[in-house]
């Protein structure tokens, strides 16, 4: 199929590389010169495992970049709408799903055959139905259902395992406004055999979205108020609270040869400083807020978001344990992106944590294997210091925050085994033994 994929960022891009990969046409168009000329040379503009392969295979053959969305959208059969849906401070704020659909329908004046347009940015429940449509008809003069048909497919891909993510789906949901426009949205992904599917409207589709990430979320914070109350309690450590959590039968059922399958929502029921990433925090955010307009305020979220956002200070608490004042204090800062394996730092619980460290006039340094690029953009400051690697910013320091959980961590315990004085640590993601590390502080110890 010839397909458009609107928006080059972590999910168009991944989006257009792996449809190429799988055999369709697709055209990649984005405003953003600048990351359309490195498309165009096979350069990954974001940091994501196999990226950079499946581009040098496929560009310049079945995949194209462009910055015109009308040639784009007149030259394929589908098009899909993966622009960024950020939350304003009150609610989902749809301005480039906006613009996007009004270029989209003002294309779809010079086609001439039936075009399918999918929404595949994260949008509240209503939004592809009643405000996405109606601008495409606006713009095209067109009808949807027998000129054009209008989709909602959810991305779930992960930062740092988003090509695996994408070419490996878990499940593929199919919201369509009649059955043309699912069958032809199950036509675009026909080179994913066995995949399950779920054919419902767009609504649903869209609710799914919300509704997957509002459950890694409420985990996530439940794991940390949990850990909260094992540090006020004292005598209990929650990484063994944790553990004891996870073998039951509902989370690692056992086989019958005897074996665990553990499920992987275990890794989200985990102490740590909290979630963060262009996705779960706004997207917990914007179903509030649409809750609340549809007069059903959304508490047990709301409870989510306030631990959420306090929880990156509880480091702050712990450092200060050890210091009477943290004016002056070295501090390195080892994770600035949201997660492992990315270089995004949107929402990541670091950015807090150096703020309020800069606050506290103390002296910076940090590192991290892919999002230094990034931290030199958000963090402007003579008291913040990026380095090259782990070693340097262990060096001459007087306490290490472990903020995300890089593999390459790991060798913490060795490094600082040959330091002297030992700095303090703390262990924001309970990810090191704490056995290991002489002035060991964690999360929920
Ligand atoms: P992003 O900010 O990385 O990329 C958005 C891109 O859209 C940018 O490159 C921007 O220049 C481009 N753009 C904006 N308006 C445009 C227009 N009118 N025409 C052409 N290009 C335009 O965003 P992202 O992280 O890829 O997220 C995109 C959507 O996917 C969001 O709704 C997000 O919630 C959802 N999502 C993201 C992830 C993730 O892990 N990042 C996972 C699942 C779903």
């Amino acid at each position: 199929m010839r397909v458009t994929v609107v928006g080059a960022g972590y999910v168009g891009l991944v989006t257009a590389v792996c449809l190429a990969e799988k055999g369709h046409n697709v055209i990649c168009a984005d405003l953003d010169r600048e990351k359309i000329d490195k498309i165009r040379l096979a350069i990954p503009p974001i940091h994501e495992p196999g990226l950079e392969e499946l581009l040098r295979r496929n560009v310049g053959t079945r995949l194209v970049a462009t910055t015109s969305l009308h040639n784009a959208v007149v030259d394929s059969d589908v098009t899909l709408i993966a622009v960024g849906t950020p939350f304003d401070g009150n609610a989902i704020d749809l301005g480039q799903i906006r613009r996007a659909a009004a270029n989209i329908g003002t294309a779809l004046r010079n086609t001439s055959t039936y075009h399918l347009v999918v929404v595949k940015s994260t949008v509240v429940p209503g939004t592809t139905d009643e405000v996405v449509t109606p601008i495409l008809e606006a713009a095209s003069g067109k009808k949807a259902g027998p000129d054009f048909g209008i989709g909602v497919n959810p991305e779930f891909l992960t930062e740092g395992e988003a090509v695996k993510d994408f070419m490996y789906p878990d499940r593929l949901i199919l919201g369509g406004m009649d059955d043309r426009t699912i069958d032809t949205l199950a036509a675009l992904y026909s080179p994913f055999n066995g995949v399950e599917q779920l054919r419902t409207n767009n609504r649903t589709a869209e609710m799914i979205k919300y509704t997957s990430n509002a459950l890694l979320a409420t985990a996530i914070s439940f794991s940390n108020e949990i850990a909260n109350l094992c540090s006020a309690l004292g005598g209990v450590d929650v990484v063994e609270v944790m553990r004891g959590l996870h073998l039951s039968k509902y989370l690692s059922p056992i086989l019958p040869d005897g074996s665990r399958s553990v499920a992987p929502i275990t890794d989200f029921l985990w102490a740590g400083c909290g979630f963060g990433g262009s996705c779960l925090p706004k997207d917990v955010k914007a179903l509030i807020a649409h809750g609340k307009r549809a007069g059903h305020p959304m508490s047990l979220l709301e409870a989510v978001i306030r631990v959420n956002e306090h929880q990156p200070h509880q480091l702050l608490a712990l450092l200060r344990r050890h210091f009477r004042s943290l004016k002056g204090i070295r501090v390195a800062v080892l994770g600035l992106a949201f997660r492992p394996g990315t270089d995004d730092m949107r929402e990541s619980p670091a950015i807090p944590i150096i703020k309020e460290l800069l606050a506290a006039e103390s002296e910076i340094k940090a590192y991290d294997p892919a999002a230094s690029h990034q931290a030199a953009k958000a963090i402007r400051s003579q008291h913040f210091a990026l380095c090259d690697d782990l070693v340097q910013a262990m060096t001459d320091v007087d306490a290490i925050m472990l903020v995300t959980r890089w593999e390459e961590f790991r060798r913490v315990p060795e490094l600082l085994a040959q330091l002297r004085p030992q700095p303090v640590f703390i262990d924001g993601r309970r990810m090191l033994d704490k056995r290991t590390i002489a002035r060991y502080e964690g999360i929920g110890l």
